[in-house]
């Protein structure tokens, strides 16, 4: 992109350590991408310019650079009336869909954040970190996030307002909320390179396991933190624990299942042994991320361990193939009303069956966002069937696009594993929440049911013509 250079180099140059240009890269889109062509000037104008060459490691500046209110040398053109600026959809242009790959866009919608909230730091030595955060949020993202409590919260809309960076958005908005940064003397910085990355390493060409999905889960857990047997109990590291776990529990999820993995002899099969293979993947991503942000290093070595070990736990709990031991466990306790919220493992294990619900609960949602929800899992399930079938592989269970519909997967999914495990929870936290929760999940059965029926019905009718 050797236009930028000619281009007046604006007083926000400044050097970029080498560590973040090497490790991620500030701005880790390459000025090679295909993405920028066949009108890199005209894209360049929109984003307000930004020349990097990714392909320089030894590169120390990030040239901010702005080129609207640029004069043009010789003479003045006509004035012309102002014409709208074209409509460009940034979203597709993250989604790698006119990409050359799926890895080409990767990080593309990495937020600037970390050099922004280095400048702000630099201008203003003791800010609030709730000031620092909330510059970057835009109106009306804050005004959604008002509303981060609320079950019918819609993730999908703060998603496009934040411009495809709801995970790290929402997740700051509930650490500031929570208190978190000043209880766990949290730097803020760190902790918001550690949310970018989180977000990047999820797979935005997966249509369900996304950081939108994570940011979903996140939401769904703050509100089960805030229900009463929760909230009146829960320590500041619970809390913490609860929504590290949710933001990271499909950490780099590759978009197909254990089954796929393990059939295929994937190193992540071989090196978990078969078990939990995704959900340790999960885990130790976290945990990696965790490391190397450095966002708890000064913390106690033991209470980092611990915390490492507690997160792993809430993460495993997510596995839905071990569900059964997880809800007979449940069981037992709610029968013999032995749980103690002042007891560290029973506070832990409800912390785990919140996890579990607020990873399944889009059956529970409104009927808009179960839809929008189940159309992005099917389609994640049909590519891993396609993929078997045209490897000769046996097509698994829910993933065949022949014998399955998205009703037929929704009603199963919903009888088999959502009612079971919702059912228990609305037994242990009977709140009003809980209550909706099982109002929508009833409905949406319904509807599923009703869509079942209008599928068979064109069947039917070419059957006896
Ligand atoms: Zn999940």
């Amino acid at each position: 992109m050797a236009v930028c250079y000619q281009l007046p180099v604006l007083a926000l140059d400044r050097p970029v350590p080498k560590h973040v240009l090497s490790r991620r890269g500030a701005i880790s889109f390459s000025s090679s991408s295909a993405l920028f062509s066949p009108t890199p000037r005209h894209l360049s104008k929109r984003r307000g310019a930004i020349s990097y060459d990714s392909a320089d490691q030894t590169a120390l500046f990030i040239r901010l650079l702005d080129v609207r209110g640029r004069s043009q040398p010789g003479p003045q053109p006509q004035r012309r009336a102002p014409r709208p600026p074209p409509q460009v959809d940034f979203r597709d242009l993250h989604s790698g869909r006119d990409a050359a790959g799926p890895g080409a866009t990767r990080g593309l919608h990495r937020p600037l954040s970390l050099q922004r909230s280095r400048h702000v730091l630099q201008r203003s030595p003791a800010p609030e970190p709730r000031h620092i955060l909330d510059r970057d949020y835009g109106g009306q993202a804050t005004c959604v996030l008002q509303r981060v409590g609320c079950w019918d919260f819609d993730v999908f809309l703060l998603d496009r307002l934040t411009n495809g960076n709801s995970l790290v958005s929402l997740t700051l908005h509930l650490f500031v909320h929570y208190g978190l940064i000043r209880l766990f003397q949290l730097d803020v910085v760190k902790l918001r390179r550690f949310l970018v990355c989180v977000q990047e390493d999820y797979r935005s060409h997966n249509p369900y396991h996304n950081a939108l999905h994570a940011a979903d889960v996140t939401q769904a857990m703050h509100c089960f933190l805030r229900e009463p047997q929760l909230a009146e109990t829960l320590t500041s590291c619970d809390i913490l624990l609860g929504l590290v776990a949710a933001a990271t529990h499909d950490l780099d999820h590759p978009g197909v299942n254990q089954r796929f993995l393990v059939q295929t002899e994937h190193h992540l099969a071989a090196l978990y042994q078969n078990t939990s293979v995704l959900e340790n993947h999960h885990w130790k991503s976290a945990v990696g991320l965790l490391r190397e942000s450095g966002l708890l290093a000064h913390r106690p070595a033991s209470e980092r361990l611990k915390m490492e070990e507690r997160l792993g736990s809430l993460i495993l709990a997510t596995d839905i193939s071990r569900q059964n031991d997880y809800l007979s466990q449940f069981r037992c306790h709610l029968q013999s009303g032995d749980l103690r919220m002042d007891n560290a493992n029973h506070r832990h294990f409800i912390l785990q069956m919140a996890m579990k619900c607020a990873d399944i609960c889009n059956p529970c949602r409104p009927w808009r966002l179960c839809k929008l929800w189940s159309s992005k899992v099917t389609e994640e399930f049909f590519h891993q069937g396609d993929t078997e079938r045209k490897h000769n592989m046996e097509v698994s269970p829910m993933c065949d696009r022949q014998t399955n519909s998205m009703a037929k997967i929704q009603i199963d999914f919903i009888s088999n594993v959502v009612e079971p495990l919702f059912s228990e929870w609305s037994r242990f936290s009977a709140t009003p929440l809980s209550r909706v929760m099982m109002g929508h999940l009833s409905a949406n059965k319904a509807g599923w049911r009703r869509s079942l029926l209008e599928e068979a019905e064109p069947a039917k009718l070419s059957a006896s013509s």
